[in-house]
């Protein structure tokens, strides 16, 4: 610990260390200074682009937080520590906040129904999250219809009645709600009929498999199919190049994200994305 403090990156400081969980009590501490102090975290925007128009339809907000020290961390070094720790219920609040701030600050610049994706996690689907989605949008002013939040199918199955209940108040709300990563685990056609999905997010596993490869050729069709029978939007992930983008489009996406369209960037630059200011 105190060779971090006396000035060395963790860069440099992490592979030096055996054990791990040092380094996880580390980032807990610093975590939980950072909430404290506010000003550490960050969101960046990815742009969400209708396949049909190729209009930006809204963004994904995702967290990033950026460490005096250490610069620029990436949500997949330090979310772990933050379930783990319930930090994350905090850390959420502050995202879910942030990012409807920024969702009503663009719709009225623009005067378009953007559209703003957050990511839930698991340890977040309790009864309280209600108050705190409905708080997010009083003080933002931002339209429900507007927010969508985006959870895991594991996130679901850690306790699936009481998400049930939680996903029904906020949906009652007008709130919309996204499969993230679907395909990847344990997608079951029950929770669509359980849970109100008003999008399924393709992962980026099956968009960058496409290469020349008929059986996720075959997966997103009928990801598709399904999608589109239960009146469910579908979104492709992670597509990389103009020929994923035009093959998820070939094959019925309504929309694409990645990086052939736009990485994930601070505000100021995503607003770029809609001709407007940060
Ligand atoms: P996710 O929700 O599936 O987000 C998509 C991830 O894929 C993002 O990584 C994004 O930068 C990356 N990505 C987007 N397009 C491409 C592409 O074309 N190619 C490749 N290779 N990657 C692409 P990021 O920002 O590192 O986030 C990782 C995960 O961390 C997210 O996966 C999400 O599960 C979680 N996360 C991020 N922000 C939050 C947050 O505010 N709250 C919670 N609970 N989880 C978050
Ligand atoms: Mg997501
Ligand atoms: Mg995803
Ligand atoms: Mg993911």
């Amino acid at each position: 610990y105190h060779a971090k403090r006396t000035g060395q990156g963790l860069h440099h400081f992490v592979p030096a260390i055996p054990d791990g969980h040092y380094t996880a009590l580390q980032y807990e501490h610093d975590l939980r200074q950072a909430l404290a102090q506010g000003g550490q975290l960050e969101l960046h925007y990815q742009p969400q682009v209708d396949l049909g128009s190729m209009e930006v339809i809204g963004f994904e907000a995702l967290v990033r937080w950026r460490h005096p020290e250490q610069g620029l961390i990436p949500p997949g070094a330090f979310l772990p520590v933050a379930e783990r720790t319930g930090l994350i219920v905090p850390l959420g609040s502050w995202v879910l906040r942030a990012a409807c701030t920024q969702l009503q600050r663009w719709s009225l610049q623009t005067g378009r129904p953007l559209r703003m994706a957050v990511n839930v996690s698991a340890a977040q689907l309790h009864p309280p999250l209600v108050a705190e989605v409905r708080a997010a949008l009083e003080a933002s002013g931002a339209a429900p219809g507007q927010l969508e939040l985006e959870l895991t199918e594991s996130a679901l199955l850690t306790d699936p009645a009481r998400a049930a209940g939680v996903l029904a108040d906020i949906g009652a709300l007008g709130v919309r709600m996204a499969l993230d990563d679907f395909g990847t685990g344990y997608s079951s056609l029950s929770h669509l009929n359980v849970f109100p999905v008003n999008t399924l997010k393709i992962d980026r596993s099956f968009v960058q498999a496409l290469q020349g490869c008929p059986p996720e050729r075959s997966v997103v069709r009928g990801v598709v199919a399904l999608g589109h029978a239960l009146g469910i939007s579908v979104l492709a992930e992670g597509a990389e190049t103009p020929q994923q983008v035009a093959w998820v489009r070939d094959l019925g996406c309504d929309a694409v994200q990645g990086y052939a369209l736009g990485r994930p960037v601070p505000p100021e630059q995503a607003a770029a994305f809609l001709q407007v200011r940060a």
